[in-house]
């Protein structure tokens, strides 16, 4: 039964691949239909969707996550990406920088928007400046081109580790001044409105709100945020921390120079 399902999975991925398929049968929802089916048989790998303008590379991608277990669906440019997403949910979505039409920033941006998912950048060489945008709009990590796909694939399952051990929700929000910070609907106000946060920018407010005042090393909450312990990507902490200053204002996080950062305490 098991490469029955891969099978007809891998046809509905084609479908996505070739437009015109789709075309002739607007109700084709054969890949989404796979996977819900997938799902109430209790098969439950995570299903990524990959959004990549450079068919070798999108293929590539995808081959190897199928290779490893995952589910996957493409999607060829921002606005497709968009439609995709909201029809499938993903669990991840791997998102290309540079996109025909909408660019992965406002793909970002837009995923984002309505449901928090972790998003796997692209990027090429050069495009670092875009790249740190691309963080700060809620990127939850990013892989310059060329990688190798067994990096990529190591990289996806450690981003979904981290959303997995997300902490069972306690009970009550936070409040600190006009901030609220709801833990079990993973919902922040700020002064009744509320504010929409990247699953990392969550994770990284509640840690820092856990304690307010204290002063956390970059490290820290690399490996308390991120799950990484080697002490590399410090400027991922950097740009996480510029998109919590633009969405809850620039007061809130205060840089601790030469050791990290505190969540200003509220008189
Ligand atoms: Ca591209």
């Amino acid at each position: 039964m098991a490469r029955d399902l891969h099978t007809q999975r891998r046809r509905a991925d084609q479908g996505e691949l070739h437009p015109p398929s789709l075309a002739q049968n607007p109700h084709n929802i054969a890949g989404p239909l796979a996977h819900a089916l997938d799902t109430l048989r209790g098969v439950t790998e995570p299903l990524i969707c990959v959004i990549e303008d450079e068919e070798v590379i999108a293929r590539a991608v995808a081959a190897r996550l199928r290779a490893e277990g995952f589910a996957v669906e493409l999607a060829h440019d921002g606005h497709d990406g968009i439609a995709l997403c909201e029809r499938v949910r993903p669990d991840l979505v791997v998102l290309d920088l540079m996109l025909p039409g909408l660019d992965g920033l406002e793909v970002c941006r837009r995923i984002q928007r309505d449901r928090p998912v972790p998003v796997l950048m692209l990027t090429a060489r050069g495009e670092e400046s875009d790249l740190l945008v691309g963080l700060a709009v809620g990127a939850d990590d990013y892989m310059t081109k060329p990688f190798s796909p067994r990096e990529l694939v190591a990289r996806v399952r450690a981003l979904l580790r981290r959303v997995e051990r997300r902490p069972a929700p306690p009970g009550d929000a936070l409040r600190l001044g006009g901030l609220e910070i709801d833990p079990a609907a993973r919902l922040v106000r700020l002064e009744g409105e509320i504010v929409h946060l990247t699953p990392t920018e969550f994770d990284l407010l509640a840690l820092l709100a856990g304690r307010p005042g204290a002063v956390f090393s970059r490290e820290q909450l690399l490996a308390d945020v991120w799950g990484w312990r080697d002490g590399s990507g410090q400027r991922t902490v950097d740009s996480h921390v510029r998109g919590l200053r633009r969405k809850l204002g620039s007061d809130l996080v205060r840089t601790v120079h030469g050791v990290g950062y505190a969540l200003e305490s509220p008189a």
